[in-house]
């Protein structure tokens, strides 16, 4: 999905010595700027009276960050102000991330796991049909007797690529069931049948853990790679895509929460500075260096480090209004393990 050597949307500012990100945005962007640059253009060209608050929204994401420490444990995440729409390249990392959190533990407690990937064979109908069609034969196969006899639960993720070749769309399903063995060749027959003419279908054993998180973190995160399409193709997904259903549960996998909420732990979160504090006062305040370090190798902060005083301070100077933070009881905290520096 992310591409890191194309050039850059905007360049990273530097205000407080060399390799200090300006935001918190900035610092996620560098992984995936052709992807929010393809995302941008094709959100600019959407219409509704929304439109404006939305370009804001995105352009906005996670410019507004904060450092937050768990005052049982001492661990450091950033929590930051995000825009959660869906084409966003950083909200659906995030988004992603979580569904691995929720998925992993059905995946990993049963056994017998397997990826099936269920294909509609390339149409030029309109790709708004293409996609009404997939779901209803996808829930008409899997009510078949040797499907439901076979297939105890799974979790379904759709995608969609554009043939480069024809132009045609290929709307597909990437899915993780706890099933028996099943003969490849009779699920082709049988989806041949429902499909009327589709018979490409895949299925293999799931493998390690390492390889269940990178299946689940691939297909969840997002349908689509919007940087490989031509902006029609990019307006035409989102447009075809908006309000759908793209990822969902059933059997023994229902139990699983696929809608993000807030940690059950969010009142434990303190602030202990803005990213802009911290990154400005690095080797300059202790407080700084040790917040950074802690981020940075996933380590403790110990309790009593802090910017609190000198934001303050600086608030008091500056005669603004001091701001509590905000609320970050209704954000998500990010895992710091996965933002690397
Ligand atoms: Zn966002």
């Amino acid at each position: 999905m992310c591409k890191s050597e194309t050039p850059l949307v905007h360049a990273i500012e530097t205000s407080g010595g060399k390799g200090m990100p300006r935001s918190y945005r900035d610092h996620s962007v560098v992984a995936c700027n052709e992807e929010m640059l393809a995302t941008r253009e094709a959100y600019a060209l959407q219409t509704g009276k929304n439109q404006q608050r939305r370009l804001d929204a995105f352009d906005t994401c996670r410019h507004r960050a904060w450092f937050v420490r768990h005052k049982d444990t001492g661990d450091l995440r950033v929590a930051a102000k995000s825009c959660k729409l869906r084409w966003c390249p950083l909200c659906s990392k995030k988004r992603s991330w979580f569904l691995v959190e929720q998925i992993k533990p059905w995946a990993q407690s049963v056994s017998r796991l397997k990826f099936f990937t269920l294909t509609l064979k390339h149409s030029d109908a309109p790709l708004h049909d293409q996609i009404n069609n997939l779901y209803k034969f996808f829930q008409k196969y899997r009510k078949l007797k040797y499907l439901s006899d076979n297939i105890r639960g799974g979790v379904w993720f759709f995608q969609i690529k554009k043939s480069e070749k024809s132009g045609q769309w290929h709307p597909h399903l990437h899915c993780l069931i706890e099933s028996n063995y099943m003969d490849r060749e009779k699920l082709s027959q049988l989806w041949q049948r429902t499909t009327l003419g589709s018979m490409v279908v895949d299925i293999r054993k799931a493998g390690d853990s390492a390889r269940i998180t990178e299946y689940v973190g691939r297909y969840s995160a997002r349908p689509s790679t919007l940087a490989e399409l031509d902006l029609p193709g990019r307006v035409e997904v989102i447009e075809a895509l908006h309000g759908r259903r793209l990822m969902g549960t059933w059997g023994t996998a229902k139990a699983i929460t696929l809608t993000m909420k807030k940690p059950d732990d969010a009142d434990k979160w303190e602030h202990v500075g803005y990213w802009s504090t911290v990154w400005g006062c690095l080797k300059s305040d202790i407080n700084a260096d040790k917040i950074l370090h802690a981020w940075k190798t996933g380590e403790p902060l110990e309790a009593g480090y802090s910017m609190r005083e000198i934001e303050n301070f600086i608030d008091s100077k500056t005669e603004r209004v001091l701001k509590e933070p905000p609320e970050h009881k209704q954000l998500y905290l990010f895992n710091n393990r996965e933002l690397p520096i």
